[in-house]
């Protein structure tokens, strides 16, 4: 069979493996396949079956990672992986993950129905928890087989399940003492390439015209899980020079925060600001009180570590410029926080 019938041929195969990880997931109106959990223990159960149909070899590393190996008769180089991940958010979408796994074993079955013999393995590789959700860490795959895990974060519990990170993974298969050992489950030098379809998580492919494009760069963030600004609980009767509201201070923070990434952008310096969570407290806000409380996330996005450190200084001044004028900052460890004495529209 010629290789683009081949390739068509797989469709039927792609589309029930898709259909099956959504049916595992189902948690409408998404998916929910949690990490080291049910969702992604049955989704790896699925992929594996389907791997081994196609003649694979199936193995389980220390971190519960599955690997699928199409081995060359004669390998003359070391392999080329094709993976991604299995795990989602809560009610997340069906291909996030899923779909770089599933075309690597598309991709293998579509080179088998064509006759074509590799001159190197070729190995699908469904790694375990990318999704920080389950453990409060996310890529925890990845930093397993690289020796890159966190102080403690065999600790860290699941959020369903209560059970620690080293309980998941061993009863996922996996060998927490063997991770607990802190060196490299695969050699990156023994990797001949790494190639990771994924879904894009913005339409510029469908702006563009394209079906596919190939991403020049991850970008790394730069978190303030959890900032909290503080000023004055006060009622609504109380005028406007004398308030430290916090909820306009987070308001305030938020857009000089969106003035920054639109001038980094314009500068050619492509970045992304995230603010996922940006509230006054849910026990006790209400109509008519001005809140001295004011909690929020942000998640700061950028391509290189240096651009990454500059944004941090420049949130910084952001943060320290408002202070002349309004907040002040107490810190910005793990627990940001930032003070409020005055918030600057008071004194505008
Ligand atoms: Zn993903």
């Amino acid at each position: 069979m010629k290789l683009d019938e081949a390739i068509a041929a797989q469709k039927p195969l792609v589309q029930s493996l898709l259909d099956g990880v959504a049916a595992i997931g189902a948690d409408p109106p998404g998916i929910t396949r949690d990490a080291y959990g049910r969702g992604e223990n049955e989704a790896h159960h699925l992929i594996r079956q389907a791997g081994e149909a196609l003649g694979m070899q199936a193995s389980i590393d220390a971190g519960a990672n599955l690997s699928l190996r199409w081995t060359a008769e004669k390998p003359e180089a070391p392999p080329i992986i094709i993976g991604s991940h299995l795990d989602s958010i809560v009610q997340g979408g069906n291909f996030d993950g899923a779909a770089g796994v599933i075309a690597g074993i598309g991709a293998v079955a579509a080179l088998r129905a064509a006759g074509i013999t590799p001159h190197r393995d070729i190995e699908v590789l469904a790694l375990r928890c990318e999704e920080a959700v389950w453990f409060g860490l996310g890529l925890i795959g990845s930093r397993c087989l690289l020796a890159r895990l966190p102080q403690g974060a065999l600790e860290l519990r699941h959020a369903r399940t209560g059970k620690t990170l080293a309980e998941s993974i061993a009863a996922a298969g996996g060998d927490p003492a063997r991770l607990s050992q802190g060196t490299p489950l695969r050699d990156p030098a023994a990797i001949g390439a790494y190639l990771e379809a994924h879904i894009e998580q913005a339409p510029q492919l469908i702006e563009a015209g394209v079906p596919i494009a190939i991403c020049l760069a991850n970008p790394g963030n730069l978190r303030h899980p959890f900032i909290r600004i503080t000023g004055e609980d006060a009622h609504t009767g109380l005028p406007h020079r004398f308030r430290r509201d916090a909820a306009l201070a987070g308001a305030d923070l938020s857009l000089c925060l969106e003035q920054l990434w639109l001038a980094e952008e314009a500068a050619g310096r492509p970045m992304a600001v995230t603010i996922g969570r940006f509230h006054t407290p849910v026990e006790r806000h209400s109509l008519t009180a001005v809140s001295g409380d004011f909690e929020m996330s942000l998640d700061l996005r950028a391509y290189d570590a240096a651009h990454l450190v500059a944004l941090e200084a420049k949130l910084q001044d952001i943060v320290a410029g408002a202070r002349a004028d309004g907040p002040f900052v107490d810190g910005w460890s793990g627990q940001s926080r930032l003070g409020l004495r005055h918030h600057r529209c008071t004194t505008a």
